[in-house]
């Protein structure tokens, strides 16, 4: 029987507008806007001043702290370094003019490589949790840290996307051996691939190369498809049924999990010396003309990738655009912003795509509790914020919530759960910085 967890939910899944797209390489625009803000932590600080020339792959944005640094993703003069709007809210950006040139800095590849030498790559090549989670990469996979596995999470479950589950498909090779020196980073005997089982295809490919090459410490295993079946505890408990408590991380069980791009992104840096300036992202959804999976320089705007898949699909235009997936991406606001390494997806969803039903009170059905992969109480975590309660949100488990939606998805009285919860860990959050 496949592995799964309690919980999760089976959302319309959409990647039939963009599965069979295969990856290609969008041409750099003239000018790239790259916010100094791509990963988890304190933005870089920009290292270069208006009127440098820079070539692609050079550092233009230096970490402060456990941060990430970020690379001039074309060649051309800086001409300007100032605050622009973001998915999220707004940050510092370098904004590059492009000369034209195509060449770019590469770093010297590693032929083989020590556990040490990998991380160091890793960290000097910038590279982040390409899911979404942003968080350095480096810093996960340190050598001697105590990591016995790594799961890579091939699940791939959040609807619509499929930038991961075509780099599977056609960077078999690279995507596997991006596993191996991740696992030698940091030290890990196993390393495991869990792939939802609407991906035959990859569960196959994948199978048949690990046994081609003799890999006997990489297991693909096929897990059931369900939302959300990629989070970090479910894929866990799903492949290989260790539950790891609330609130304790997976390290403490000596277990590290990260993104297959992130694999992907470990082959180039360690054999082949790229920095991490560009990614692949899926453009799809009913209201954008032409779907596709495109390697996307960092800065690139949404309007230009609009643009290059064709305009919004005029016949069904979108009422919506997200920058991630239906379910746990962020509403775009402003078509101006631009991407970065941890865009996995532009969704146009067209007025048949999107709930627009209005809220009203909650009927106690229980409903997004059966639901709940966290297993919390997501109707009592509401009802504390909303009367301001933020002690009872907390002792509802609020900080362990995962935002994943599927509680609201299944409510019958369209109660903007995660809106709540969101903001009652944001309450919670505030009140720890305020009480030191
Ligand atoms: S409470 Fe949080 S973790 Fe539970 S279903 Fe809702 S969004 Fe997901
Ligand atoms: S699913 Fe909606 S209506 Fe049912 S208990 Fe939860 S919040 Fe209330």
């Amino acid at each position: 029987m496949l592995g799964t967890f309690r919980g999760g939910i089976h959302p319309y899944y959409g990647k039939e507008f963009s599965k069979d797209c295969l990856i290609e390489t969008m041409p750099a625009p003239q000018t790239v806007y790259i916010p100094l803000l791509q990963h988890a932590g304190k933005p870089c600080e920009p290292i270069v001043q208006v009127g440098d020339e820079v070539v692609r792959g050079q550092t233009i944005g230096k970490p402060v702290g456990n941060g990430a640094p970020i690379f001039a993703s074309i060649c051309g003069t800086v001409v300007a370094i100032e605050s622009r709007p973001t998915a999220t809210g707004r940050c510092q950006h370098i904004i590059i003019n492009g000369n034209g040139k195509n060449d770019s800095i590469r770093l010297q590849p590693l032929d083989n490589p020590t556990p040490q030498e990998i991380d160091d790559r890793i960290a000097e090549c910038g590279i982040v949790g390409m899911g979404g989670a942003g968080f350095p990469t480096a810093s996960k996979l340190k050598p001697g840290g105590g990591i016995q596995r790594l799961i890579i999470n091939g699940a791939e479950c959040e609807p619509y996307i499929t930038c991961d589950y075509r780099i599977m498909l056609e960077y078999t090779e690279k995507f596997i051996d991006g596993v191996r020196l991740m696992m030698r980073s940091c030290g890990a005997n196993e390393g495991i691939i869990g792939v939802e089982d609407n991906k035959s295809d990859v569960i196959a490919d994948l199978l048949a190369y690990v046994k081609e090459k003799n890999f006997t410490d990489i297991k693909v295993i096929g897990v059931a498809t369900k939302y959300p079946q990629g989070s970090d505890k479910q894929l866990i408990y799903a492949t290989t049924g260790l539950k790891i408590p609330k609130g304790v991380r997976s390290s403490s069980y000596g277990i590290a999990v990260n993104n297959v791009h992130t694999a992907l992104d470990v082959y180039l840096a360690v054999k082949e010396g790229q920095p991490c300036y560009s990614r692949v992202m899926t453009v799809t959804g009913g209201g954008i003309a032409n779907p596709k999976n495109l390697w996307v320089s960092s800065g690139t705007l949404y309007k230009d990738i609009i643009e290059y898949c064709g305009g919004i699909n005029q016949n069904n235009p979108p009422v919506k655009i997200v920058n991630g997936g239906p379910m746990m991406g962020k509403t775009v606001m402003n078509e101006d912003c631009s991407c970065t390494k941890t865009t996995s997806c532009l969704l146009f969803l067209t007025k048949d795509q999107c709930s627009t039903a209005t809220p009203t009170a909650c009927i106690s059905c229980a409903s997004c509790a059966g639901v709940c992969p966290m297993h919390l109480m997501p109707m009592y975590i509401e009802e504390c914020t909303l009367a301001g309660d933020y002690d009872g949100a907390e002792k509802y488990g609020a900080n362990y919530c995962l935002e994943c939606g599927c509680c609201a998805y299944v409510c019958p009285a369209h109660r903007q759960l995660v809106h709540s919860i969101r903001k009652a860990k944001s309450q919670l959050k505030a009140r720890e910085k305020r009480n030191g």
